[in-house]
């Protein structure tokens, strides 16, 4: 063998070391368990379980709507509402009760495939009340049923995020919700409350104090989605106003060292959807991921999957991506101790 062969055998072993690291790695990564803290339910149905239910309850589709093309989101979208468009057909189901069931051993069944042992489940019970035309306590008693037989079925520890939409009527929503859980002796599943939508439309000012009055007369966990559309002021407004223990996303707060240097005092755990931040453009192609600053500054954070079948991945992927965004190995084994840590489920082992 010449230096030349010398070098190439060298390079090749070199290479196949380094693929049987990077394969026995990923294998490991795949394998770890997970807990997952910012999924929400209509956003993790798989799309052959969509159409099922489609066909089942004769749906018909908005027009123009093309199932291969508009439910699924795998690149960079030009907007939010473009990333959003799935949810025209999103919520027009499910119209039946036993779909409600079909759908949710589906989202629980994946979730098991990435490994994931307790989850925080967010759905929005009114609107599954107006469209299986029942009331809020009906509705939410039905998602109660169906998610524990789908938890129970896979051996996964699951608690439900009721979440509220930001807008004019997003008090009466909240109370109504409230009012449901109370009428069902506050339930366990229950462990949270969230406010989504558009960060933009302005919310009743006395819907920050209904949130505290919840978190303190129930012990309800409180997880405001803000900062996702580069609002810096709802970080801060989520966490003095609405007192809240997570931050769902949070990507603009990294523009302010002060608001990380609160986040990081209040021990107040930011969401990190490192695959949705990149498709909805909430981190610009052209910027790091912000999770390196929120770690330079001691804020706690956990990764998390947003909408896992509309990306078409789980939170494994997840996991892998916030490694190309920075995070080690290390911070990433890390990972099911900090949810367990900042998850609202009680008595996680
Ligand atoms: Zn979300």
């Amino acid at each position: 063998m010449n230096q030349w062969q010398v070098d190439l055998a060298t390079m090749q072993s070199d290479a196949i070391e380094h693929e049987v690291i990077h394969q026995s790695f990923a294998a490991e990564l795949s394998e770890r368990d997970r807990g997952e803290l910012h999924v929400h339910m209509n956003g993790a149905i798989p799309v052959s379980t969509i159409q099922d239910i489609l066909a089942d309850e004769l749906t018909e589709l908005p027009s123009g709507f093309l199932i291969e093309r508009d439910l699924v989101r795998y690149t960079p979208c030009q907007s939010l509402a473009s990333y959003l468009t799935p949810w025209q057909v999103l919520r027009l189901f499910p119209k039946k009760r036993e779909n409600l069931d079909r759908l949710s051993l589906a989202v629980v069944a994946s979730l098991a495939e990435n490994n994931v042992r307790f989850v925080e489940l967010r759905s929005s019970v009114l609107y599954l009340a107006t469209l299986q035309s029942c009331s809020p306590t009906e509705a939410l008693e039905r998602l109660i049923e169906s998610s524990r037989t789908a938890s129970d079925r896979f051996g996964m520890r699951l608690g439900l995020i009721l979440t509220v939409t930001r807008g004019d009527y997003s008090s009466v929503a909240l109370s109504a919700l409230l009012q449901a859980y109370q009428d069902l002796g506050e339930p366990d599943d229950v462990v949270g409350l969230d406010l989504a939508g558009d960060e933009e439309i302005a919310y009743p000012v006395e819907l920050p104090s209904l949130y505290r009055k919840a978190k303190d007369r129930f012990g309800l966990g409180i997880t405001i989605h803000a900062g996702e559309t580069g609002r810096v002021e709802n970080v801060r407004t989520a966490v003095e106003l609405f007192c809240a223990d997570r931050i769902g996303h949070g990507t603009a707060a990294s523009k302010d060292p002060y608001l990380l240097d609160l986040l990081a005092r209040q021990d107040i755990c930011i969401e990190v959807c490192p695959i949705s931040n990149r498709l909805t453009g909430a981190v610009p192609a052209d910027e790091a991921h912000p999770l390196l600053e929120f770690r330079r500054h001691q804020v706690p954070f956990v990764i998390c999957s947003d909408n896992p079948a509309i990306h078409q991945r789980g939170l494994a992927d997840d996991d892998a991506t916030a490694m190309t965004e920075g995070l080690s190995a290390n911070d990433i084994y890390q990972q099911f101790e900090v949810a367990k840590q900042y998850s609202f489920i009680e008595g996680l082992e």
